[in-house]
């Protein structure tokens, strides 16, 4: 099983030149073989494969003295790169949907580079990382690493510099069952509500970071192009939204941990956030809550713990009674307290979650004191872990809309490699 830990780099100036230089070359080759692919298939008809690919990152380095210092394999990986980048291309074109042809990148848009085999190019020297070209970067090791390190990648983000190294680990023998299994109802005022009617409060952390980064992209807004004064407030927007978005995952990921760690079986609703986001009034909240993200995190760690993550259809989990199954009349998105014919009375969300656990189709879930059945798990209480969720809790992004914004953002091309790359033949 692989796994990737995430470290900070401290690079000298001379150093961080390097990394710049090694940024750029293996852009400008990216930008070629894209080319090169793109008009050997529109004249000739012809395509190019991965291979003959990885052979030219040889010739590349021969030719450009600035691809001197960057490691063979290095580049080799670049041409691997942009074969995924059709690959994925393809595939979607196959399963029926509109992808975009892949891009030619720009400085923003290229931020980072492989070492594919870990030992060669890059290894461990003392508590240094030892880089081909680079030298011996200072590293911020702030947990340990398991498994053995199989690559590395370098990534530059918001000014800062990253490795991140991928670890072939064996894998952890799995929880202990608890007995419980519960339903979520994913929302924005609450982040989850449990079919046992706890709540994780929303932590916004997108919302409430809305005027700080208002103040830095104004800023940016009002600088010259090509400033060195736009340049330092460029990064003060990405470091803001960098910030807000670690803040989101941070919370996922204690929420989802937390979850994976007391519970055997999880039913969540197969929301189509996509869709969902085209709403204007509700996609700003939704993309700040992450639910794309608390799904990711909750079906992978469930994975390695042994657990079940259910998913079930959206439809009508909120407009049901939970008791008796009939639809609510006069129900809308702003109705919070649910009441019933035949006696229910509840919170919406509370509701939703144990139609959704309903759904899930477990047959007689289990509660931890040996009760059996859901009407056990129906008082609105706080348990004590969900109290001090909600307490400790504080979420946050927005980042897919602020990066449409810095799309629009051009940096004028700090170009390192002036030479317009000669083509070869074919365009005669
Ligand atoms: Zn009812």
């Amino acid at each position: 099983m692989l796994k990737t830990f995430k470290f900070r780099l401290y690079p000298t100036p001379a150093q961080e030149k390097c990394l710049f230089n090694t940024l750029a070359v293996c852009r400008h080759f990216y930008n070629m073989c894209l080319e090169d692919r793109k008009w050997s298939y529109e004249l000739e008809g012809r395509s190019i494969s991965k291979y003959d690919q990885v052979k030219q990152a040889r010739l590349y380095r021969k030719t450009f003295p600035q691809a001197k210092p960057v490691y063979s394999q290095t580049l080799q990986s670049v041409a691997i790169d942009v074969s995924k980048a059709f690959d994925a291309f393809f595939r979607r074109v196959k399963a029926g949907e509109a992808p975009g042809y892949p891009r030619f990148k720009g400085r923003i848009h290229f931020n980072s580079f492989n070492f594919p085999q870990f030992g060669s190019g890059a290894k461990l020297d003392g508590r240094r990382l030892k880089l081909f070209g680079i030298g011996r970067v200072r590293v911020r090791w702030h947990r340990p690493m398991e498994g053995d390190i199989k690559t590395v990648r370098i990534v530059h983000k918001a000014g800062q510099w990253y490795a991140c190294f991928a670890c072939d680990i064996e894998a952890k023998p799995e929880l202990p069952k608890t007995g419980r299994i519960i339903g979520i109802d994913v929302g924005i005022s609450a982040l989850v509500t449990t079919s046992e009617g706890e709540k994780v409060e929303n932590p916004k952390h997108y919302r409430l970071a809305q005027a700080k980064l208002r103040r830095v992209q104004r800023s940016l807004s009002r600088k010259k192009r090509g400033s060195k004064s736009r340049r330092k407030a460029l990064k003060r927007v990405q470091r803001q939204q960098m910030h807000t978005a670690n803040q989101r995952g941070d919370t996922l990921h204690k929420l989802s941990t937390a979850l994976i760690q007391t519970c055997d079986g999880v039913a969540l609703e197969d929301l189509a956030i996509r869709n969902m986001v085209r709403n204007p009034h509700l996609s700003k909240s939704i993309l700040d809550s992450g639910w794309g993200m608390f799904k990711q995190f909750l079906t992978y760690k469930a994975g390695n713990a042994g657990r079940e993550i259910r998913f079930v259809n959206p439809a009508y989990t909120s407009k049901c009674c939970s008791d008796c199954g009939t639809a609510f009349q006069e129900f809308s998105l702003s109705t919070r307290w649910v009441t019933c014919d035949c006696g229910l009375s509840l919170d919406r969300d509370h509701n939703a979650a144990i139609n959704i656990l309903r759904k899930a189709g477990w047959d007689t879930p289990v509660v931890a004191n040996g009760d059996t059945g859901l009407r056990r798990t129906r008082s609105p209480r706080l348990m004590a872990w969900g109290v001090s969720l909600s307490n400790e809790f504080k979420i946050e992004i927005g980042l897919t809309i602020v990066s449409i914004l810095m799309r629009k953002i051009f940096l004028p091309e700090r170009c390192l490699l002036k030479q317009k790359h000669t083509c070869k033949g074919h365009y005669d």
